[in-house]
């Protein structure tokens, strides 16, 4: 097995998983899959005449620099803790508030990985606020834990009192929500745009160390 990011053989086991993270870029099966989706349907965005603007939030440190390389000056990163993200030039930026600095239909591709479930209120609101910072044909690109195909989406865990009951509602102390079908169905139905299937195959998972089926990646496509 090559690390499809950083090219490495070299993997260790994490959390009881063998094989799961590559001790040259630190990556884990899910940031692997992600690579392999921006391969597919964000690499491929980019015309001759304009390099692309993609916003990434929480970069993570495995894909920071390999994005920053192929985008080049377009390539943006923000958080509301860039401190948390000391390898890539971070804004400190809040969502919602802080993005309306950027105008509608400014960005070629968000990326936010494992972001929504960090965040105060609906998840609803939350990509209808993405999606306005995107061009038409422009693509946000992201993953949540789960989503659980048996359950609804539960929210709300700003409200509970201590990271205790976070983590025992929502698996952990930092999240307020926890993704259903329905967040699956909210991003089909959302106006303006529509689903990109992933791509991503279960031969490929297998290659890069990922369970069947785990990892799904989420792909809308703003209408030109
Ligand atoms: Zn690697």
């Amino acid at each position: 097995m090559t690390c499809n990011i950083c090219g490495s053989d070299d993997f260790a086991a994490f959390r009881g998983r063998p094989k799961e993270l590559c001790r040259d870029c630190g990556s884990l099966a899910r940031h692997r899959i992600a690579f392999a989706v921006y391969e597919h349907h964000l690499f491929t965005l980019e015309e001759e005449e304009h390099s692309l603007r993609v916003l990434h939030l929480a970069p993570e440190p495995c894909l920071q620099p390999a994005l920053d390389e192929v985008i080049g000056p377009g390539y943006i990163c923000a958080d509301a803790s860039p401190e948390r993200y000391p390898h890539a030039e971070c804004l400190k930026l809040f969502f919602p508030k802080d993005f309306k600095i950027f105008p509608n239909g400014y960005f070629d591709a968000v990326l936010h990985n494992h972001v929504l479930e960090h965040i105060p209120g609906h998840f609803g609101d939350h990509l209808i606020d993405f999606a306005r910072v995107l061009k038409p044909g422009g693509r946000m690109i992201f993953s949540v834990p789960g989503p659980y195909k048996k359950r609804l989406t539960e929210e709300g865990g700003e409200h509970l009192k201590t990271d205790a009951e976070r983590l025992e509602k929502f698996l952990q102390e930092d999240h307020y929500k926890m993704f259903g079908a329905d967040f699956v169905e909210f991003l089909r139905q959302m106006p303006g745009g529509f689903v990109v299937p992933d791509g991503i195959k279960n031969e490929l998972r297998a290659q890069l160390n990922v369970r069947p089926n785990k990892a799904p990646f989420f792909i809308w496509e703003k209408h030109q």
